[in-house]
This record gives C-alpha cells, structure tokens and sequence, in this order.
C-alpha cells in the first residue's frame, strides 16, 4: 500500500477483501465475457475478479509503480495490463473492439469525466459497476423530482438503468476518505436511438440544468425569442420535474421551432 500512488496520492485504496468480493459480485456481465478495470491499483478488485469470475480481465492504470506492481504480483493478467489515462484512451482500439463491462473503485475526483467517457462509448460498454463519492452516486440514480437530480443523471439514464446498489464505510478504504462512498450498477436499457437530435439534447438538459431552479420558460428562452410558443404548461415546469422522455419531447418540439416558421408548436 505504502510503495505506491506518490503521485495519486488523493486516491483511496480499498483494504476489505468482502468489499471487494461484494464489489466484483455484483457484476451481471450478462452475455459478456470481457471486463475492464479502470484503477486497479494493487489489484484488490482484481485478485477476487481473476480467482472467482472467468472473464477476460483488461486493467487500464495511469500510476506507473501500480503497472509495476501489477506485472510483478499479479502475472495472469500478463498483456491485458494497460498503462495510460482512462479518458485519453481510445477505447475500441487500444482496448477491445467487443463489448466489454467496466468495473473500478473509481479515482473520485475525475468521476463525472469518466461517465461522459462511458457515454461516448455506451455501444461498446452495456455495464458499468463502479464505487464512487456516495453523493455522485445518489445524485446519478436518482430521478425526477429529487433534488439532486441533475445533467448527468439525465444523460446517463437516457442510455441505462441505474441502480444504486449499496454504501461503503470510510474505514475500509486506506487513508480513510473524508467522503461517504456508494457502488452503482448501470445496466444499457436497450435503447438504440434517442429519438431526437443528441447535439440539441445535451445542450437543452445543461442551459435548463445551469439554471435549475428556473422555470424552463427563463431557463431554455436564449434559443429561440419565439420559445413561448411552446406549450404553457411545459415553460413552467424546472428542469428537475422534467424525465428523460420529457426532454427528448422538448428537444423534438425546440429544433421544430428552430427550423419551421409554422405555428403554433405543441
Ligand atoms: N482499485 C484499487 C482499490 O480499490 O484499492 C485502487 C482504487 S484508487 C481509488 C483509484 C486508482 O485509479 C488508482 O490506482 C489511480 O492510480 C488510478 N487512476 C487515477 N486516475 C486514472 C486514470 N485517469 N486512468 C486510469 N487509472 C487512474
């Protein structure tokens, strides 16, 4: 533990081996026989991955005494281990061009970036079971009407289902971390297509989530001066109230309004 992570020191190191068990058992993996680990470090995930599971088990590590450490202790995982940084990888050529699902008691501080790295690859990645800071994890299962509902569980849920699966003392982790910990299960829903234009979708769910406590009427109205033709109701719901469903509709019913000069929109 002592030997390594000099230069990621913020990072924690999980020292319970029944958490770790918890942790790689609640993999579905369904119809999937690849696995990619983001931040082993030590291999605590690892070892009961490579012991218990039979899959393919890619690691992806940026600490080079961890890669070291890796290839002296833990030799079965012989080529599959990764040295780099997770979010400049490009992950269908440098790691596997087949599905895989990812698993990882994540680098806290670079959670958000690695779930929109997940997103940019969500045909390549059907599952993610992570542990991560327990508010992110609250924050992205929770759904409308939550208060901490927000952009990324918007964006997330568009593609998965998320389960927040259970939470994690500060004393399995070693130094202890001043944060509350949480695992998460996503699982792809099935869905192949948005059903409206992605570009216009992100930037709508993040001007209405900028301005969260706003009526979507205050929130939305810089992308058009006509957007009070759209239905009444609707510019004075918040961006919280509003499902995944309810913003591909006011996407749908934004670009309508940006590109036809018929009225009214409904
Ligand atoms: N899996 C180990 C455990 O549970 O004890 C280590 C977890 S520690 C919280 C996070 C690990 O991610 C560290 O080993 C750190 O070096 C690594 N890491 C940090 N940023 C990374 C990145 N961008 N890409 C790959 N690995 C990264």
């Amino acid at each position: 533990m002592i030997v390594m992570a000099k230069k990621y020191l913020g990072q924690h190191f999980l020292i319970d081996k029944n958490i770790a068990k918890d942790i790689v058992d609640s993999l579905k993996a369904t119809n999937l026989d690849r696995i990619l680990e983001i931040g082993p470090g030590m291999g605590v995930l690892t070892n009961y991955l490579l012991e218990n599971k039979n899959f393919e088990t890619y690691v992806i590590e940026i600490d080079h005494e961890s890669v070291e450490y890796l290839h002296k202790n833990i030799p079965q995982l012989e080529n599959r281990i990764i040295e780099g940084d997770f979010l400049k990888m490009d992950l269908a050529t440098e790691v596997s061009a087949k599905p895989f699902a990812v698993i990882g008691n994540l680098p806290y501080n670079i959670s958000s970036q690695i779930f929109f790295k997940v997103l940019e690859n969500k045909e390549l990645i059907p599952e993610v079971v992570c542990m991560l800071q327990k508010e992110v994890a609250q924050r992205i299962s929770s759904g409308p009407g939550s208060r901490v509902y927000g952009i990324l569980s918007v964006f997330l849920q568009a593609w998965y289902n998320i389960e927040y699966l259970f939470s994690v003392p500060e004393y399995v982790f070693d130094p202890p971390p001043k944060v509350q910990s949480a695992v998460i299960r996503l699982t792809a829903n099935g869905r192949t297509e948005l059903g409206c234009d992605e570009k216009l979708f992100f930037k709508v769910v993040k001007l209405a989530f900028n301005q969260r406590r706003k009526m979507l009427r205050n929130s939305i109205k810089s992308f058009s001066p006509r957007i009070e033709e759209l239905d009444a109701v609707l510019l004075t719901r918040r961006p919280e109230q509003l499902s995944v469903e309810e913003f591909i509709d006011l996407t749908n019913n934004i670009e309508r309004l940006l590109t036809s000069a018929e009225l009214p929109i409904a």
